[in-house]
């Protein structure tokens, strides 16, 4: 289904999610990222070794250590396969928050109440834009932090802007 139609199955981000135990403990990354292909700036920067390096084969799928992963986010803006969110269930008591790479113009702005988008693209909800980090001049994509209700958390992938 991934090659068809670009959106991961169920088994594929199965094996991605982290456990219920390190969502309680706070943000860490999922990094859904299913095909090989040559790369790794996931890798290279993680400043923590969070993410496994690739030694044996650069094709390899990024194998992410989430005792390791302390939620920084500077993995998401440096996946050229905007492959990489940050989840943090224990933002608030009944809502989540989702870092997530964001390449449209114009960016959202702080405070600004958006459609929350699942993977396949289709409206779940609404999201609150808590922040905006815009990595143009570093030549990174930006990245921006939303709040959600807790249950959207492995379900929100993306935002549109209303008219
Ligand atoms: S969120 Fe930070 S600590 Fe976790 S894998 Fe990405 S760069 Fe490493
Ligand atoms: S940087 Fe992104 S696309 Fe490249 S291997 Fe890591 S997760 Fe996959």
């Amino acid at each position: 289904m991934l090659e068809k139609t670009g959106v991961a199955t169920q088994k594929d981000l199965e094996k991605v999610m982290p456990s219920k135990e390190r969502l309680k403990k706070g943000p860490v990354a999922v990094i859904e990222c299913f095909q090989r292909i040559p790369c790794n700036p996931c890798y290279t920067s993680c400043k923590v070794g969070a993410i496994k390096e690739l030694v044996e084969d650069i094709n390899d799928i990024p194998e992410l250590d989430e005792d390791k992963c302390i939620g920084c986010g500077l993995c998401v803006s440096k996946c050229p396969g905007l492959a990489i969110f940050i989840v943090d269930e224990t933002y608030s008591k009944d809502e989540a928050k989702i870092m997530l790479p964001y390449e449209f113009l114009p960016l959202p702005e702080e405070g600004q109440i958006v459609d929350a988008l699942n993977r396949e693209g289709k409206v779940v909800g609404k999201a609150r834009v808590l922040q905006v980090k815009n990595g143009k001049y570093e030549d990174k994509t930006p990245v921006i932090s939303i709040a959600v209700p807790k249950r959207l958390s492995m379900e929100v992938r993306n935002i549109r802007l209303g008219d």
